[in-house]
């Protein structure tokens, strides 16, 4: 018995004094603090901190002020701090790496050409973010043997099976940490093509909302459905024309958009397809209806070009949808001024400060299809 627990201790290395003079004598450990806003898989969210030790990978929220802190401390084989050694931190994006989504200029030309030179501006600011930047205590370990790594939110998340991420390698002499940090909206859930239960989309990039927003279009539009009475040729489903990325983020061309928390609906008509403001097939009471509506399920911004009841912006270039909000202040993570607007008039908007939720996840009312009504006589 004996023996055999020498052969072991042998075999694990236990026995060895020899370790302490070779190049394995010199620990790095990291520790990972998160102090922001932290959404779980069910879409629910909230504002707090996360400890990580040795954490391999980490997901920070797309909104600007949520800062990670990565904490490398190097130690001898007796566990004391290691102080002075030279720390090499390097970064490169590891998933959604297509020119795209991380080099400035293919970004830009995703955006109308109105607001490029804008795009660019922020990019360089370091506002709008391709990738995750970051600033590194000191060049070398302190005298705890540690360098801290302030790692900054980024906003290509993505629309693949796995967020936007880069990845972050910490060298210290023959020691080495990696830690992939990603880009994610959690929780998101896809909008399904159910004409049948009355909502549809049309045109979508980024399928995807907050499954809290999902079920309470799902029964706006099963109300829809089984409303009596619709004028002839208008079709008995919505249509959904606008969502969010899979993982949330940026959203081009649309400033907005980015929290699944802001839908464009197509307004009603009496035909199928596409409808517009100023159309022969536009029905003014049946959309009005829509709104009412959108309204009680708790809507905080609706934009359309015609001035309807409810209607919070009216905008001449939103002839085609409804943009419609749950959000508080849904407007852009990056920048406020009043000169920063996008193709449709939107703003940018400075989120740095901000530690409500309602800014980030949507608060609807989930309405049972009963508790919906049209209002369809004029
Ligand atoms: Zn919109």
């Amino acid at each position: 018995m004996k023996a055999r627990i020498a052969l072991l201790s042998a075999a694990l290395g236990l026995c060895c004094p020899v370790f302490a003079n070779t190049a394995h004598t010199s620990a790095l450990t990291s520790q990972f603090y998160y102090d922001g806003l932290i959404v779980t898989p069910d879409g629910n969210g909230y504002f707090g901190q996360q400890w990580l030790e040795n954490a391999t990978d980490v997901t920070l929220f797309p909104k600007n002020g949520n800062t990670a802190i990565w904490t490398l401390t190097l130690t001898n084989w007796r566990g004391q701090p290691i102080a002075g050694e030279p720390v090499e931190i390097s970064t490169a994006p590891l998933t959604l790496t297509a020119p795209q989504w991380r080099e400035p200029d293919d970004m830009a030309a995703r955006f109308s050409r109105s607001v490029r030179t804008k795009i660019l501006t922020r990019i360089e600011q370091g506002l709008f973010r391709l990738t995750a930047p970051f600033d590194v205590s000191s060049p070398v370990t302190d005298a705890r043997g540690q360098v801290t790594v302030a790692i900054h939110n980024f906003h290509s998340c993505g629309n693949d099976s796995v967020p936007g991420s880069d990845r972050f390698v910490a060298r210290v002499g023959s020691q080495q940490q990696t830690l992939e940090v990603k880009c994610a909206v959690n929780g998101l859930v896809p909008i399904p093509d159910t004409p049948n239960q009355g909502l549809t989309t049309a045109g979508l990039v980024g399928r995807h909302l907050h499954p809290n927003l999902l079920a309470a279009l799902q029964n706006l539009g099963r109300a829809w459905h089984a409303q009596p009475d619709k004028p002839a040729g208008m079709p008995d489903h919505l249509t959904i024309t606008g969502a969010t990325m899979r993982w949330g983020g940026i959203n081009p061309p649309h400033f907005t958009h980015k929290f699944g928390g802001t839908v464009d609906i197509r307004p009603l008509g009496t035909q199928s397809g596409p409808i517009s403001v100023g159309d022969a097939a536009y029905d003014r009471q049946a959309t009005q209806s829509l709104v009412d509506a959108l309204v009680q399920l708790g809507a905080t911004q609706i934009i359309f070009a015609d001035n309807l009841r409810g209607v919070t912006q009216v905008k001449a270039n939103h002839k085609n949808h409804l943009h419609v909000s749950f959000l508080s202040e849904p407007l852009e993570p990056w920048h406020h001024d009043d000169a920063d607007t996008d193709s449709e008039g939107l703003h940018w908007h400075n989120y740095d400060g901000i530690y409500d939720t309602r800014y980030f996840i949507p608060t609807v009312k989930l309405l049972e299809p009963a508790a919906l009504r049209f209002d369809l006589a004029d």
